[in-house]
């Protein structure tokens, strides 16, 4: 699976990063979303989907 976030949608809230903190960070600068990795394996696959699921203003698109 591929990840991709788009930081100007990002907010900052942090859902992401508590669902997945080896995928999501918060950027010290912006406060913005910064992705970690941007292939996920199947083993990972089921906490980015919830991270995408969880983050309010779909700033993380998922590509099966
Ligand atoms: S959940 Fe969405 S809005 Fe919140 S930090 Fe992550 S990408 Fe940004």
């Amino acid at each position: 699976m591929d990840i991709e976030v788009d930081r100007d949608k990002c907010c900052g809230v942090g859902n992401c990063v508590e669902v997945a903190p080896s995928f999501f960070t918060l950027s010290d600068e912006d406060g913005h979303v910064v992705l970690l990795q941007a292939h996920a394996s199947l083993d990972d696959a089921a906490a980015v989907r919830e991270a995408a699921a969880q983050c309010p203003t779909d700033a993380i698109d998922v590509v099966e």
